[in-house]
């Protein structure tokens, strides 16, 4: 294993003297603080491209874009020179009575890349808060409309969207979701079109069709409860990446159109770029996209550096709003840092670096380069399933692999073979953060095709060490 870490733990340098320092106050989000006395924190000094670079020059392969946020490196010479920009000029000022030019233009920019009804944008500061927005949008819509009783929410099972309580009680995560259960109102959960569970040899659009078919009838009989459906297209990430067909996305407009139900799609993980098109709504059939009522956007919104998301809707949910004051008709929802400028030039910039350069094309080069890079382990016997949707690829260990599906049996959680592949690939100068028992990738798009055979071996290496035990 690489000294570096170790010396960091063991106190001596500029690395460990961060560490003391971040422990006496810091508290770290989605971490058991005791783990960073076996496994202990990278005190980063600066970033550049796909690296992050600790205090004593070693270099991590940020292997998961920072958690998923940032598509176009560190330290990107055309963001930062337009956050530079927008500085001298204006930060921050509120929104509600000012408007400034980056929210106006994005918002333009934005409902000219998404489906054509989404016509009005609401902005937020953070991907759950966005989900927030949504989730009494659409609740409000059907009061406003003299559909009161329409107060409940249909997520899919296996599902997550974010961390405050709302977006909490909509997932179906059990590990963030499980201790704060008796906060949460209660979804009505639809079985996941997530294609793990497919019989021996049936496709996936098959199988994403037939759970399609479960949530039409539970739409048929809830509709007149329900509000709206809350989806992640394609991906459920948090739910260790799994996946399922387009196909899913088209029947379920379908169904809402059918039943008189709203679709929110959480595009907050999936959107700009990494299922192989801008947004994973497009994929929904062959010929066009679908559109959903709601959009949600953050996270790559602003390449992975400011905190910024949206709520995109149409004209026709918003003229349900629009009346005099005193109908109380309104929207009278805020954050303080709604629609922050240095947020929206940051995010201009990103759209002019997806406008400008071959993004999408050059993603699908990568994703088939990821796919070559793994495909051997398709073969290996702790290794379920190799799976994969562009730019997010995923590797599934099993305890006991057998023919699909239920008799696959995992690994109980409490062994946490994550966290030998982990340890591994920090030591090899490759930072990834497993969800449990599935080993991912999902880098920023200026990876290239030797960073990612670098990824591939140590995670090759890591799962024989992990699964061997
Ligand atoms: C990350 C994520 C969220 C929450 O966004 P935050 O900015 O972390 O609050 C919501 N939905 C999906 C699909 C996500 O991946």
């Amino acid at each position: 294993m690489r000294s570096a870490v170790n010396e960091a733990h063991s106190g001596t340098g500029e690395n460990a003297n961060w560490i003391q320092r971040d422990l006496a106050h810091v508290w770290h989000p989605c971490m058991q603080m005791k783990d960073f006395e076996i496994q202990p924190m990278i005190p980063v000094k600066s970033g550049k491209g796909v690296w992050l670079e600790d205090f004593e020059g070693q270099r991590y392969l940020d292997g998961i874009s920072s958690w998923w946020v940032n598509i176009f490196g560190h330290a990107n010479p055309q963001i930062n020179d337009a956050l530079k920009n927008q500085l001298d000029n204006l930060a921050h000022c509120m929104t509600a009575n000012f408007t400034h030019g980056p929210m106006v233009e994005l918002s333009e920019q934005l409902v000219g890349l998404t489906p054509g009804p989404l016509q009005k944008v609401f902005f937020a500061d953070n991907g759950s808060s966005a989900i927030e927005v949504a989730l009494k949008m659409s609740f409000h819509y059907w009061r406003n409309v003299g559909k009161p009783k329409k107060t409940r929410f249909v997520a899919l099972k296996n599902s997550y969207h974010g961390e405050t309580l709302g977006a909490l009680a909509v997932g179906d995560v059990e590990l963030y979701k499980e201790t704060y259960d008796p906060l949460l109102f209660k979804p009505i959960l639809a079985p996941s079109p997530d294609c793990y569970y497919r019989e021996a040899g049936e496709s996936w659009e098959a199988y994403s069709k037939r759970q399609a078919v479960k949530m039409d009838e539970l739409l048929a009989k809830h509709a007149d409860e329900v509000a709206a459906v809350i989806i992640e297209p394609l991906v459920q990430c948090a739910g260790y990446m799994r996946m399922y067909h387009p196909v899913y996305l088209k029947r379920l407009r379908e169904s809402c159109d059918r039943h008189g139900v709203h679709f929110i799609a959480d595009e907050i993980a999936v959107g700009f770029g990494r299922t192989g098109s801008l947004f994973a709504c497009e994929q929904a059939d062959n010929s066009a996209g679908v559109s959903p009522d709601f959009m949600l956007l953050s996270k790559g919104l602003t390449a992975g550096y400011m905190p910024l998301a949206v709520c995109l809707t149409t004209e026709h949910i918003y003229q349900a709003f629009y009346d005099d004051y005193n109908t109380l008709k309104a929207f009278l929802h805020s954050h303080s840092y709604t629609g922050n400028a240095l947020g929206c030039a940051t995010a201009l910039a990103t759209l002019k670096i997806f406008a400008e350069q071959p993004v999408i094309a050059r993603n699908h080069e990568l994703a088939a380069h990821m796919q070559q890079a793994t495909e051997h382990l398709a073969d290996h016997p702790h290794v379920a399933e190799v799976r994969q949707t562009g730019m997010v690829l995923a590797i599934e260990m099993v305890q006991n692999k057998a023919s699909r599906p239920a008799d696959s049996t995992p690994y109980p959680w409490q062994e946490r073979r994550g966290v030998p592949v982990y340890q591994h690939a920090l030591s090899q100068g490759v930072f990834m953060r497993p969800l449990a028992h599935v080993v991912y990738f999902m880098p920023p798009y200026v990876i290239n095709e030797q960073e990612i055979d670098l990824m591939a071996r140590v995670a090759t290496e890591g799962i024989d060490i992990a699964t061997n035990q």
